[in-house]
């Protein structure tokens, strides 16, 4: 028998250095939840009929998910067989992460980004390489170009940017893939594309087929407020979603997830004309930020960005005891969610008790 060294059971060490990491509290019942990203519209009529209709729950979806996957093909120009389906588009990018790394390996991503992306590199045993955003919250495209070694198996670019809101623009990122090695597999990570309106950014719809080591990730979650259904996909090489389906937990896409998605293409007006409004509102929220002073990158997603740095934590509470719950990220911001329009006023309100009570670094003199 082999004496133990010791009681407990032998865990990977980086693993239960992730599990360390704290989450976003959750909303008082009268509280707007703005910490999430999630679009604040109760699901149209058509889909929460479409998830009742869906067959029985006693029987496996379809794994293809060949319906949805041919409609997203048609709007990309491509075949079938370059749309793959995830839980969620986390799910699509832990499986690509799996499929092209391990120890050794290493991801670059620009920093700060989307927080999933240190956890899905860790789990793969492979090896992150943050590169500092530029000093106006964006990717720092030639950093993370000297970033890429021998090493560099994939490289992240998010746009818009989660939490900062940025976007790369379409010839940044046509300068950036001419110069990344075509070895290396680059996943755009769209989750918010749907709000974008400045025309000069990236759109991944736009470069099917033009790259043969790009991969574009997109989601229902945020725009087509099908959140809790989990439901992403992503569009790129044949062989490379291939390898993130053999990657992939089986049959983790519901049937009811799939009809919903179907059925918010088929009434896309609807969810648009809801994008656009939040856009909008985005647009008011941030114009009426830069009015009290704050210096915040112009958002593009659902949400915006205050650069409160040590006293993030602080203004937090703040914001909490107004009754929106943000999501802070430690000693560098807040995210909050553009969400209900009712809690538009609150939100600035807030801000603005920020302004007047705590030190705010990157605060610049009002706009006229
Ligand atoms: C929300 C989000 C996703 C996708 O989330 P899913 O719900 O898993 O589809 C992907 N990337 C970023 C940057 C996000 O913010």
């Amino acid at each position: 028998m082999i004496e133990p060294l010791s009681s407990t059971v032998r865990l990977r060490p980086e693993i239960v250095a992730l599990a360390a990491y704290a989450q976003g509290k959750p909303a008082d019942s009268d509280a707007f939840k703005l910490s999430s990203n999630e679009n604040p519209f109760d699901p149209i009529p058509e889909v929460v009929r479409a998830i009742a209709a869906s067959s029985g729950v006693n029987r496996y979806p379809d794994a293809a998910g060949v319906e949805l996957r041919a409609r997203l093909a048609w709007r990309f120009g491509v075949r079938t067989e370059e749309v793959h389906l995830g839980a969620g588009s986390v799910s699509i990018l832990a499986q690509l992460i799996s499929a092209a790394t391990g120890p050794g390996d290493e991801v670059v991503y620009s920093w700060r980004s989307f927080e999933a992306y240190p956890g899905l590199v860790a789990v793969a045993g492979a090896t992150s390489v943050p590169v500092p955003n530029t000093a106006d919250d964006r990717h720092d495209l030639s950093a993370m170009l000297a970033a890429i070694s021998e090493r560099t198996r994939i490289v992240i670019v998010c746009s818009p940017n989660n939490p900062t809101g940025s976007i790369v623009t379409a010839s940044e990122f046509a300068d950036f893939m001419a110069a990344v090695p075509t070895h290396i597999l680059v996943i755009l990570d769209e989750a918010y594309v749907e709000f974008v309106t400045d025309d000069s950014a990236v759109n991944g719809r736009e470069l099917s087929g033009r790259y043969p080591n790009l991969v574009v990730a997109r989601t229902f979650s945020k725009a087509y407020g099908l959140a809790g259904l989990r439901i992403g996909y992503a569009v790129g090489p044949e062989y490379i979603l291939d390898a993130a389906r053999t990657t992939s937990i089986p049959l983790s896409v519901t049937e009811a997830a799939q009809r919903a998605a179907i059925v918010s293409l088929d009434h896309e007006t609807v969810v648009l004309e809801r994008v656009h409004r939040l856009a909008m509102l985005r647009d008011e929220v941030w114009r009426s930020l830069v009015d009290q002073g704050w210096s915040v990158p112009r958002p593009q997603g659902n949400f915006v960005w205050l650069a409160t740095g040590a006293s993030t934590a602080a203004a937090a509470e703040l914001f909490a005891a107004a009754g929106i719950v943000v999501r802070p990220f430690t000693a560098e911001g807040i995210r909050i969610s553009i969400g209900e329009s009712q809690s538009v006023d609150k939100l600035l309100k807030a801000a603005a008790e920020v302004v007047r009570t705590l030190p705010t670094p990157r605060f610049a003199p009002a706009l006229d």
